[in-house]
């Protein structure tokens, strides 16, 4: 369903809305960033409040090299390549790894620990974006001990 609504979206239209958002009082510093796949068929817009992503050790994140930074869902606009996503399950099926079926880059996916919540892969926004975020370890190989520990956060 957030994938139809990013669709419809001219690609104008969330940068506006990241305007009206940053005017607004008690919203906080939100800043904007695009991001996207290799090949560029997937792009996204996401509004990132705090410079904290997570490197997780878990069976599938270890081979992926993902960091994560994890926002709500309404900070997450996707720009384009919803026709080009496929989708990734294991274990418990509750986390959706969406992929980009062209590159092969998983640039953001639907998270089992934040279910109303998208993570986004640090190291697929644009320019040296990395450098901004303090990188946290998350023990995800032992997943249910220590969840809790950034689901508060
Ligand atoms: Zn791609």
């Amino acid at each position: 369903m957030m994938l139809a609504v990013g669709k419809r979206l001219k690609v104008r239209q969330p940068v506006l809305l990241s305007r009206v958002l940053l005017a607004m009082k008690n919203v906080g510093e939100l800043i904007s960033y695009h991001g996207g796949c290799h090949c560029g068929a997937v792009r996204f817009f996401v509004l990132v409040s705090e410079y904290l992503a997570f490197d997780c050790n878990c069976s599938i994140c270890r081979k992926k090299g993902f960091l994560h930074l994890i926002v709500p869902r309404e900070s997450f606009t996707l720009l384009s390549g919803a026709d080009v996503l496929n989708t990734y399950t294991f274990n418990t099926g509750t986390a959706k790894h969406t992929f980009c079926r062209i590159c092969g880059i998983h640039s953001f996916y639907y998270p089992r620990s934040h279910p109303d919540g998208i993570d986004v892969n640090v190291r697929c926004l644009d320019g040296d974006v990395l450098s901004l975020f303090k990188i946290e370890s998350f023990d995800g190989a032992n997943w249910e001990e220590n969840i809790a520990q950034i689901r508060g956060s």
